[in-house]
């Protein structure tokens, strides 16, 4: 019998991948999308027998996810994806902290008393949660690393409030089994930020998700613009895909936080290079980059030493280039 995994915010742009990685290898999803035809969308791209769909309008709600468990007996895995993940808001305490904590709490509320079945839960952090000392050239970042955050700094600008919803959240899920002592094991995933292609080129359209957008942005830039200074921790969306797999396949993972990043990190002028040497159209279309500043850019951010998390995921991440040119190739695709 196959093993049916529940995925929560299964339409986002990383659970979109887990539900086609999971489906691939033979097991059977339940994904929790916020609307019927949200979730029809999603079933007519996954052309599947395998994939189905409940609704949850709102992981905020007290009981969220008790009706969908009920439903459900059959569901032994469960991946908490779904959160806020965007710097659009004026109510940082009911856009983004509320969803993402309570969120969090609805769901292995709903698990401990809903689904006894249920072994292995793996919930979607975020590096925002290892956030400790990330300007710190001489800080390195690792798996035991914790954004010290108050409720009040949370309130002060979007980004404070998008990294102390996930730091929260994922200490709320941490707290849970430490005090509720549910049956199931936790596994966290804390992605950096996530570029790669759409899982469906149809979604590789307008305005893309947050962490993709910094990618299809730079391709709207004229030759005499300046580069937006950016820089951070990288991974593709395939890896943090399988991460997630390996995050309930795996005994080695339980009661860990795995931090998936490429050890280097990237810089938008880096990113710009790229576009430039592998797509002629852009060659003369995007400024020229300055050979210093990428090397300047990353300078002024800490160490990142995932290597306690490779070593429980057991593969090797993709690069930068070929997540930039994936991404690119996809979004040129819909332009033709
Ligand atoms: P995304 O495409 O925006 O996906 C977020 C998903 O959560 C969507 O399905 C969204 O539904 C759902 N959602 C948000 N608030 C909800 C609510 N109140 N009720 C019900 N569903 C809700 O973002 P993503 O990049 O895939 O992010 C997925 C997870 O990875 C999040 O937990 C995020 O914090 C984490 N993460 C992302 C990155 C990154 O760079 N992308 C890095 C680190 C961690 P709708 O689309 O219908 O609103």
């Amino acid at each position: 019998m196959a093993v049916t995994v529940f995925v929560s915010g299964a339409t986002g742009f990383i659970a979109q991948h887990i539900v086609q990685q999971l489906i691939e290898r033979g097991y059977n999803v339940i994904g929790s999308v916020r609307s019927a035809s949200k979730g029809d969308q999603l079933k007519e791209s996954l052309k599947s027998d395998k994939f189905s769909y409940e609704i949850v309008a709102d992981i905020q709600k007290e009981g969220a996810f008790d009706e969908a468990l009920k439903k459900h007996p059959e569901v032994t895995v469960f991946l908490h994806t779904a959160s806020p993940f965007h710097f659009n808001t004026t109510d940082i305490e009911k856009d983004l902290l509320l969803p993402a904590i309570e969120g969090t709490k609805n769901a292995l509320s709903a698990i401990k008393a809903h689904a006894p079945q249920v072994k292995r839960v793996v919930v979607t952090s975020s590096y925002a949660a290892m956030f400790e000392d990330d300007n710190n050239p001489n800080y390195t970042a690792n798996e035991a690393s914790w954004t010290k955050l108050t409720w009040e700094q949370a309130k002060e600008n979007p980004l404070n409030g998008y990294i102390a919803s996930k730091t929260f959240a994922e200490q709320a899920a941490w707290d849970f089994v430490k005090e509720q002592k549910p049956h199931f094991q936790l596994s966290i995933v804390n992605p950096v930020y996530v570029f790669g292609p759409q899982a469906f080129d149809s979604d590789a359209v307008g305005t893309l998700n947050t962490s993709s957008e910094i990618i299809n942005s730079l391709l709207k830039l004229g030759p005499k613009d300046e580069i937006p200074e950016m820089q951070g921790g990288y991974i593709d969306v395939r890896d943090v895909a399988r991460a997630h797999l390996v995050a309930f396949e795996s005994d080695a993972a339980i009661g860990q936080r795995i931090l998936t990043t490429n050890k280097e990190r990237f810089s938008t002028y880096a990113i710009v290079e790229i576009i430039r040497e592998n797509f002629a159209q852009y060659k003369d279309q995007l400024p020229a980059v300055n050979t210093h500043s990428h090397e300047e850019a990353i300078g002024k951010g800490c160490k990142l030493d995932p290597s306690k998390s490779w070593k429980i995921l057991g593969f090797e991440p993709i690069d930068l280039k070929k997540s930039v040119i994936d991404s690119v190739a996809q979004i040129l695709k819909n332009k033709q």
